[in-house]
């Protein structure tokens, strides 16, 4: 934003205030006293002169100064050597005061003792010893607490008035003012739907909020009311920032962008005031687009364990919120888009109608919607080829597009680093391992034994990952440190949008897989299989207590999807029932523990085969895995889908 520098007459400003004071004060110094008045400078030897001619009416000493002021005779005065200093002191003929004459001397001592020989000579003269206090060091000195005092004060006024409007946050003056950036033509937003790819659910139904930012009357016309404000849920990293800005650009209107944090500060009242100017300032710009990002930070639902009452900041930021949408009338075309990863936790008042009334959910890409993604990321790399993007999206299950774009970002990286002409296949899955597991670690130190612990654990969830038809099938198992962990296995996994309880329990099986090997070969369990447990504990936990996929328990769930209550104190269910949820979990861990050891046992020479190759080679694929175990029976359900496909061609 330019603004145009008006010449502004001079205003009355409070600094000329301190500057007349701070003349009053030298000039009152200054000329004051007679002190002060300009005095010929002279030295010793001449004084010594004057002194034996007898010009000299007054000596005065300085003793706090080493100085020596004189005064001369009248007779004297007419003499013309001293005709020079009648002069330059304005004397005048009549004028004859004193001193005229003045000088330095290095020892006083020294120099009264020249006085007292003179006086026993039998000159006469008046001699004065004085002290002067130095009145304009005095006075300064004097002043410096109030100088400094208003010093600080004025550094202080000029930190809290800031830079007008446009200056940084933080500031006292400014704490109101919203802090959202502005997109507009200058700061052009490029991004348009062409960079966005795969979301097409999503993208058709925010098409249409660019058409009622770009001819409203179309649909005001009929008495149609244009939604105020569309709400974007999804995981992080789906694209939603994107597909905000993706309408902005495509509206060409400008883009007032903020995080729902930007609103909160420590201060009271502050949340409401930043809600007020920022549909202020979207208002003049109207028609525009307000994004707010992760508005879960201020749109939790309201009234929730209030207990030290310490959110009401973060409610009167929400009310003022609500106000302004209701507020804005449907002509005002100012259109509020939200996001946030949690729908679930978020205010009903913001739902509700004539706010925020859309909701558009934005997923993690399925493999085709990552080709899509990796098309646009790829663009600007050089690649060779031959680079297989179907292969590359297959790799890449449950990568959101900004997991993608950085894997992309990342292989361009690796391939540099690598003084390679062009990114290839390997080193996008170098980046994919990368992003996954974190650098490798080649030269941690592991003690053969460890290695081969490892290499069985590995090979266990292969192997029985392999065996059971709802296991995610796998991709790759390394037994190369990475990260925090010292080996790994990497599964395809299914994207299905419900699970089974086959599914689930197959699932937990082959995570307990690796400890189930462990146990089969060196009957031995070790700590490595934490995170498995883990894993398989909250998935237990999940299916008894979410999901009432247990039979004893039934079809019954302590969920709470509002988020309104506050579980830390109080269970939802009874003492007895938590011993119940609490056997039925162990029960369930335990039963696809022995289904692993017994799949095991029945394949135990199929295990030692993959470990010693998964020994030797440190990293194996699905490949190796076929030599080993023959082709898998179960098809994944990409392949079904695939199938499923080709058959509806041929009909
Ligand atoms: P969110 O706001 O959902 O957390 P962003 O919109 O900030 O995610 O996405 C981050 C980055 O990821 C984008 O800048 C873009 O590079 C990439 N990205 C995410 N989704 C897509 C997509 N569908 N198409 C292309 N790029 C995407
Ligand atoms: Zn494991």
């Amino acid at each position: 934003m330019k603004e145009e520098k008006k010449p502004i007459p001079p205003k009355f400003n409070i600094y000329w205030i301190y500057g007349g004071i701070i003349i009053v004060l030298l000039g009152l110094s200054l000329f004051g006293g007679n002190d002060w008045q300009t005095v010929s400078k002279t030295n010793i030897s001449n004084f010594e002169k004057y002194l034996n001619n007898g010009d000299v009416s007054e000596v005065i000493v300085i003793r706090n100064k080493s100085s020596v002021r004189v005064t001369l005779s009248a007779e004297a005065l007419k003499k013309s050597e001293h005709q020079a200093v009648v002069a330059t002191n304005f004397l005048g003929q009549e004028n004859i005061r004193g001193p005229h004459y003045q000088f330095e001397v290095g020892s006083l001592e020294l120099f009264e003792e020249k006085l007292e020989k003179a006086r026993n000579n039998g000159i006469i003269f008046r001699l004065e010893f004085i002290t002067v206090e130095n009145r304009w060091l005095d006075t300064l000195i004097g002043f410096l607490p109030i100088i400094i005092i208003i010093g600080v004060w004025i550094f202080l006024m000029r930190r809290m008035s800031g830079g007008g409007a446009g200056g940084p946050g933080g500031q006292i003056f400014n704490i109101g003012k919203s802090k959202a950036k502005l997109f507009d033509k200058n700061t052009d937003v490029k991004v348009t739907f062409k960079d966005v790819a795969g979301l097409e659910g999503a993208k058709e139904e925010i098409q249409e909020i660019v058409d009622f930012l770009k001819n409203p009357q179309k649909y005001t016309i009929l008495g149609g009311k244009i939604p105020k404000g569309a709400l974007l849920v999804g995981a992080p990293g789906t694209g939603k920032t994107l597909l905000a800005k993706a309408v902005a650009g495509e509206a060409k209107v400008p883009f007032f962008s903020l995080s729902g944090s930007d609103f909160v500060e420590m201060f009271v009242g502050v949340g409401a005031s930043r809600v007020r100017d920022l549909f202020k300032q979207a208002k003049d710009k109207s028609p525009s687009i307000i994004f707010i990002d992760e508005i879960d930070a201020i749109g939790r639902a309201r009234g929730k364990s209030n207990i030290t009452g310490s959110n009401d900041e973060r409610e009167n930021t929400l009310n003022q919120l609500l106000t302004e949408m209701d507020g804005f009338g449907t002509n005002t075309n100012v259109i509020v888009i939200a996001a946030t990863n949690r729908a679930d936790v978020l205010d009903k008042a913001l739902m509700r109608a004539g706010r925020f009334d859309r909701q558009i959910y934005v997923d993690l890409p399925d493999l085709n919607e990552r080709k899509e993604i990796f098309k646009v990321h790829l663009k600007p790399l050089k690649t060779i080829k031959s680079l297989d993007i179907d292969f590359l999206a297959k790799q890449t299950p449950g990568f959101s597009g900004a997991d993608i774009a950085n894997v992309c970002n990342e292989s361009a990286l690796i391939a540099a680093r690598k003084d390679r002409k062009s990114v290839g296949k390997q080193d996008f899955l170098d980046a994919v391992d990368r992003i996954i597991g974190g650098l490798e670690k080649k030269n941690k130190i592991i003690t053969p034994e460890e290695k081969e612990t490892i290499a069985y654990h590995e090979a266990g969830h292969a192997i029985v990952s392999w065996l059971l038809e709802h296991a995610a099938p796998l991709v790759k198992v390394t037994i190369v440190p990475r990260g925090q962990s010292l080996g790994a296995a990497w599964y395809l996994p299914e994207e299905r949008q419900i699970v089974r309880t086959e599914q689930m329990l197959d699932e937990m099986c082959a995570a307990l897989g690796g400890r189930a090997a462990e146990k089969i070969i060196f009957n031995k369990i070790s700590t490595g299989a934490l995170s498995d447990l883990e894993k398989v504990t909250r998935q237990a936990k999940a299916m008894v207590s979410i999901y009432g996929l247990n039979d004893t328990l039934g079809n019954i769930t302590f969920y709470d999807s509002s988020g309104q209550t506050d579980y830390n104190f109080s269970k939802p269910y009874s003492e007895e029932t938590a011993q119940i949820i609490d056997k039925e979990i162990s029960k369930i861990i335990e039963k696809q523990y022995s289904r692993a050891i017994k799949l095991l046992k029945n394949s135990k020479d199929k295990l030692k085969q993959l470990a010693e190759r998964l020994l030797e080679k440190e990293v194996i694929f699905k490949d190796d895995l076929e030599n080993i175990l023959g082709k898998r029976t179960y098809k994944t359900n990409e392949e079904k889908i695939e199938e499923a496909k080709v058959l509806k061609e041929k009909k």
